[in-house]
């Protein structure tokens, strides 16, 4: 019975603040059984009253909401030349974070010890709950391992979720465009999303019916190491992962670092392309706007295929603002289906540097509180 305990708690992460009537409402539930279902997930302090609310014959009726702070979830954003770790709440919200440089091709012992460190200094005595990671990868999400990823040497079927053993908690191990997805599309009641993460390489996360897309070996979205359709045109340019002509060795951050390298500017990091379109280079923004164009023929046919309402981009290049925008604008509404792109938006995330571990807490908070698993978290947090 205690299945009604998630669905009635996945109403308040879904809605907010409700009154017992709007839980009624919109449940379908008796209000008998209503009573019961708040009663136990606000004895387990799942959901905790809150002040003010609707009015019924005088009296003002109480209103419940997600009781966000009742313990935390770890996350970590690891991107291929730096990681984000963060101490979020129930509901997504980083309330603390902390950055480190780190490569991500130094491997899984390296850089998960950077996560156990930082981690170590974030946590304030907080009830750790869960822990969600995201990599710049291929994950297979059940096992929570990465698989064969292009560029992450070390990491094949490295037991990421194993690492945090100590931690007795749930793992949850995930792309780090797919959290970006999420991160977007969720606040928003986006159900049908595109997220771009552009930084030194180049993942796409798709949210679609609400779900994250990640097909049958978790590769879906990888866009980066599609064919550029510069390619056939521009010299064949080759890519890290090995193949020659895909979108990341034209638009991705190590490939405008080379190209800016070669044209004699010396920059050595993707933060410093940005550092150079913000002061106006000439070199930096036309190689920043042609990545827009790369970036904008890639997505193109997927906005044509899948129809999204949004496409969000983010990660360090995204910081260039309207200069990569107007390419991938131009792009997708010059070749995608004019049905389609009637009412998409396409734009920069809102979120910064946060999406990534944003959406990795609101992803572990998915399966903590999922309605097959409640019972195992309830008899944990006793
Ligand atoms: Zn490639």
């Amino acid at each position: 019975m205690r299945t009604h305990v998630g669905e009635v708690l996945a109403l308040f992460r879904e809605h907010g603040e409700l009154s017992r009537t709007e839980v009624i409402d919109i449940s379908g539930l008796s209000r008998s059984t209503v009573n019961q279902r708040l009663a136990a997930l606000e004895s387990a302090g799942l959901i905790a009253e809150i002040g003010g609310g609707e009015s019924t014959g005088g009296r003002p009726s109480s209103r419940f909401a997600l009781n966000r702070s009742r313990g935390v979830l770890l996350t970590a954003d690891i991107g291929a030349t730096g990681l984000i770790a963060a101490v979020c709440d129930l509901a997504g919200s980083p309330l603390r974070h902390r950055t480190v440089r780190v490569d991500v091709w130094e491997g899984p012992e390296r850089v998960l010890g950077e996560v156990d460190r930082a981690f170590d200094e974030l946590i304030e005595g907080d009830l750790v709950w869960g822990i969600g990671i995201g990599v710049p990868g291929p994950v297979e999400f059940a096992a929570g391992r990465v698989v064969n990823p292009p560029i992450m040497t070390g990491w094949d079927r490295f037991d990421i979720a194993g690492w945090f053993d100590r931690f007795e908690v749930p793992v949850v191990v995930e792309n780090d465009a797919n959290s970006r997805a999420v991160a977007e599309a969720r606040p928003l009641r986006h159900d049908n999303l595109i997220s771009m993460k552009v930084g030194t390489g180049i993942g796409s996360g798709l949210v679609f019916n609400g779900q994250i897309i990640r097909g049958s070996e978790g590769a879906a979205g990888d866009i980066g190491h599609t064919r550029a359709a510069l390619a056939d045109s521009a010299t064949p340019l080759g890519c890290r992962c090995g193949n020659v002509g895909c979108v990341e060795a034209y638009a991705g951050g190590w490939a405008l670092v080379r190209d800016l390298d070669a044209a004699g500017t010396s920059v050595e990091h993707v933060a410093d392309v940005v550092t150079l379109v913000r002061q106006g280079d000439i070199e930096a923004v036309r190689l920043v706007r042609q990545a827009g164009r790369v970036l904008g023929d890639a997505v193109a046919d997927l906005v044509s295929i899948l129809n999204p309402e949004s496409i969000v981009l983010s990660g360090q290049l995204a910081e260039c603002g309207e200069v990569l925008l107007s390419g991938v604008r131009e792009r997708v509404y010059q070749r995608s289906l004019p049905l389609a792109t009637r009412n998409l938006t396409i734009r920069v995330s809102k979120l910064g540097e946060l999406a990534g571990v944003t959406g990795l807490a609101i992803i572990t908070a998915d399966q903590l509180f999922a309605t097959d698993r409640i019972d195992e978290l309830l008899e944990r947090i006793g």
